[in-house]
């Protein structure tokens, strides 16, 4: 797989120009993919409607990223969800806001809540040496996890706030090598696909 230079275009679900589109030659010819930094959103060429590989992300995918997606120009857009062993997960995820609002009338000054979706930040973290024998690796037998999601350190950030979030996980440290490495990535189902299913207990 052979990947041509990167560049940017107008998102078309957000309209910020901050949407990077890149191009791969692969054995079955050329694939093209969006990630757009302010929004999220993320698509390729082989989501079109009926195709196999928006089947198979509509299987895998959790009901709020499903229920988040956008169609554009034939291709079906959806909120990307990003997993990086060493440095943590980006995913959205429903949350409460806080807002503050002043009455018009008599001046008073309240809080109020609102729900809409966002992103989240988790970073990994190490785990000490004497407890790593508590979090076996299932996929390579005998061996255990140095890392695991610190679940309880939950960063949030605003829907249009990706790059934030991306920023907090040190995502852009080596963008041009996690991108070629992790994603972007359609059809993970963030927490509910944790690759370290043993750190959410603790
Ligand atoms: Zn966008």
């Amino acid at each position: 797989m052979e990947q041509k230079q990167d560049k940017l275009i107008v998102c078309p679900c957000c309209g910020s120009d901050a949407c990077y589109e890149s191009e791969f030659t692969t054995k079955d010819g050329n694939l093209k993919t969006w990630l757009c930094m302010t929004c999220g959103f993320t698509t390729n060429t082989t989501m079109t409607e009926d195709s196999d590989a928006l089947k198979q992300t509509l299987e895998l995918t959790a009901e709020l990223i499903k229920d988040l997606r956008q169609d554009h120009q034939g291709l079906a857009w959806f909120p990307t969800a990003i997993t990086m062993p060493e440095k943590g997960m980006i995913f959205p995820e429903p949350q409460t806001w806080g807002k503050r609002e002043t009455d018009t009338e008599t001046g008073e000054t309240k809080e109020t809540e609102y729900q809409d979706w966002g992103w989240t930040v988790v970073k990994a973290v190490d785990i000490p040496e004497e407890e790593q024998s508590k979090y076996p690796d299932p996929r390579n037998p005998g061996t255990f996890y140095k890392k695991r999601m610190d679940m309880k350190g939950k960063k949030r950030f605003l829907k249009l706030e990706f790059m934030d979030a991306a920023e907090e996980l040190g995502m852009f440290e080596k963008w041009e090598t996690s991108t070629k490495k992790y994603g972007p990535q359609i059809g993970s189902g963030g927490e509910y696909n944790d690759p370290n299913p043993s750190s959410s207990t603790k």
